[in-house]
């Protein structure tokens, strides 16, 4: 199992992050010792001051596949979820300055948070989909999917050119604007707006 994620995938966070906008998908992964599942609390790391949230939604690749073209990419996820992709902040500008990799900022254990899928036909109204991350019951990141620089389809293209796609793998798909620091107490809920109403996807507390 992989876990492959996107950077700077909606516009309003490239430019919250002083960054251009790609003209390609960027794209790092994570070791399966990043994940960090049911509901489990994730406890602050001792290497960084300015730990970040990032609510994304999250595919779960459901068959195996290499050089996907586009009319099939819908056929290799059929669920959707939340998940986080913690990030030390502090850390990732040290690497970007210096042109270094950024594994140790992104990729360092449950930096990975991910919640519950759901099927993606009873979550998607042709593909505009909706989700939002509350902190401490105040919503501070606010996603909809039309937004998206690099559409679910022309990620799962993209990465299968680079990275045999396998059952199981995940592809964080990128975060909205307003993302923002966590501290020891915080309680993160990620919500998912389907049309049979909203759904608590995801529930993280920071110890
Ligand atoms: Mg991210």
């Amino acid at each position: 199992m992989k876990i492959i994620c996107i950077g700077r995938n909606y516009a309003d966070h490239a430019k919250e992050m002083g960054s251009n906008i790609p003209t390609k998908p960027l794209v790092f992964m994570k070791p399966g010792s990043a994940l960090l599942v049911n509901s489990k609390p994730f406890y602050y790391p001792e290497f960084t001051k300015n730990l970040h949230y990032e609510l994304e939604i999250v595919l779960k690749i459901s068959k195996n596949g290499r050089h996907i073209q586009p009319e099939f990419a819908k056929d290799y996820y059929q669920e959707i979820g939340l998940g986080i992709d913690f990030t030390a902040r502090d850390l990732q500008h040290e690497c970007k300055e210096k042109g270094h990799p950024w594994e140790i900022a992104k990729a360092f254990d449950h930096s990975a948070v991910i919640g519950k899928f759901v099927n993606l036909k009873t979550a998607t109204i042709d593909g505009h989909l909706e989700f939002y991350l509350n902190k401490n019951g105040e919503k501070v990141q606010h996603g909809f999917t039309k937004d998206l620089i690099f559409p679910f389809d022309d990620l799962i293209v993209y990465v299968s050119k680079f990275f045999k796609l396998q059952k199981g793998d995940y592809i964080y798909t990128g975060t909205p604007a307003g993302v923002g620091p966590v501290a020891i107490g915080d309680e993160l809920e990620g919500i998912l707006v389907t049309p049979g109403g909203e759904k608590t996807l995801l529930n993280c507390a920071v110890k």
